[in-house]
Order: C-alpha cells, then sequence, then structure tokens
C-alpha cells in the first residue's frame, strides 16, 4: 500500500537529506488503535531518479506493506510526476504520437517501445484526471479552474498530489494516485512492468538497510 509522504523538498533536496530517513509513519493503517507488530521495515531503492530510496513499514499480521511515496514520484511509473507532465505536454505539440515518442526516449529505444512508453503515460494521467473533481481539492474555492487550484511551481500533477487526501489518492489511478491501473490500458505482455517497480509488490526483496540507526 502506498501513503503520501507530505514534502515540500525537489528530489535532489529529498535525496541530498535522505529524506526517507526521517520519515514517519505514526500508527499502522490496517489496525490504528495497535494491537499487531507494526514497524520500520528499511527503505528500498527506485531504479530513476538515481540515489532515491522510499521508506517502508510492515504489518506481520496485516501481511502488508507501506511504502510512503514523496509527494513529487509517480506512482507504479518510473520518474517525477514532473517529467510526467512534460512528456505529455511534448506529445500534445508534436505532429504524431510517434514523433513524440521519438523525441522523448532517443535512438537507443526502440520506436514501438517508446510509443508504448508514452501511451503508458498519456493514459494513466488522463484516467487519473477523470477522477478529479476542483472539490475535492483542499480549501479550494468551487469559482476558480482545475489548473489554477492545482498547479504548484507550474505543475498540474504535483499541485494535485500535494492537495488530495490520502484517501482520494488511493481511489485515483497512477501516476498521479496510488490505485492499480489494470484494465486501463496496460500492456498484457507484461511490456513495462518493471517500471512498476517495487512499489506494488509487497513480497519484493527487501534491500540493505541503509539508514545506519535512524532505520
Ligand atoms: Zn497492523
Amino acid at each position: 500500500m502506498q501513503i503520501p509522504l507530505r514534502t515540500l523538498s525537489d528530489v535532489e533536496t529529498y535525496v541530498r537529506n535522505r529524506e526517507w530517513c526521517d520519515a514517519r509513519l505514526s500508527a499502522c493503517p490496517l489496525h490504528p488503535t495497535g494491537g499487531c507488530s507494526f514497524a520500520r521495515h528499511g527503505s528500498y531503492a527506485r531504479v530513476t531518479p538515481q540515489g532515491l530510496r522510499i521508506a517502508r513499514w510492515y504489518c506481520p499480521e496485516g501481511r502488508q506493506t507501506f511504502s510512503l511515496l514523496p509527494d513529487f514520484l509517480a506512482a507504479r511509473l518510473s520518474g517525477l510526476l514532473a517529467a510526467i507532465e512534460d512528456s505529455i505536454t511534448v506529445a500534445s505539440s508534436a505532429k504524431s504520437m510517434e514523433a513524440a515518442a521519438d523525441a522523448l526516449r532517443g535512438p537507443d529505444v526502440t520506436l514501438p517501445g517508446a510509443v508504448r512508453w508514452l501511451r503508458r503515460r498519456i493514459r494513466g494521467v488522463q484516467a487519473a484526471l477523470a477522477y478529479v473533481a476542483p472539490e475535492m481539492v483542499i480549501g479550494a474555492p468551487a469559482s476558480r479552474s482545475m489548473p489554477e487550484i492545482a498547479r504548484a511551481d507550474g505543475r498540474v500533477l504535483l499541485g494535485l498530489r500535494r492537495s488530495l487526501s490520502p484517501q482520494i489518492l488511493n481511489s485515483i489511478p497512477a501516476p498521479l494516485g496510488f490505485k492499480p491501473t489494470s484494465g486501463t490500458g496496460w500492456p498484457r505482455n507484461g511490456i513495462g512492468q518493471h517500471e512498476m517497480g517495487p512499489d506494488r509488490d509487497i513480497a519484493s526483496h527487501y534491500g540493505p538497510l541503509v539508514c545506519g540507526s535512524r532505520v
């Protein structure tokens, strides 16, 4: 299960300060009144951005891990929400999906692979935004438009991630929210599965504890 780690840091600051070490989850989300053996369970790395780790807890009784995902990070796709937003901006002004995918992914990725990569991002964001209504954004005056309300540092997705409650994020598809997007256009042949990473993987391999005594 993913839980937002509220932070105003950008990715560089988060990595430099090893903010995953100081992340806190005060109670088990499955047993908020206690009574289980809920405990910190180290951290795991994302392949990208390099050096980034995510704090993790585990409830043995509920057999569930809990990952604290920093606000700037995409859920179930590699990279940052801002980078996904940039990809969609490129796609919206390109001649074709193929031209946008080629420009974004470069010569090292086959064109069909690049197009799948881009389509996953576009579908994910479209599906997520279809769930979001202005009244969901905390403190939003009803008369203001969504982009106005949601923008943080010029970023719509980042603004929404920071504004929406954990409960609402759990009901919104990834990469904005945390809901698995199966059935909304994920490839069936397994291509791209590696991108979904250990966030979804309750039984993922548990990496070394890298925060020393603070783990
Ligand atoms: Zn528990």
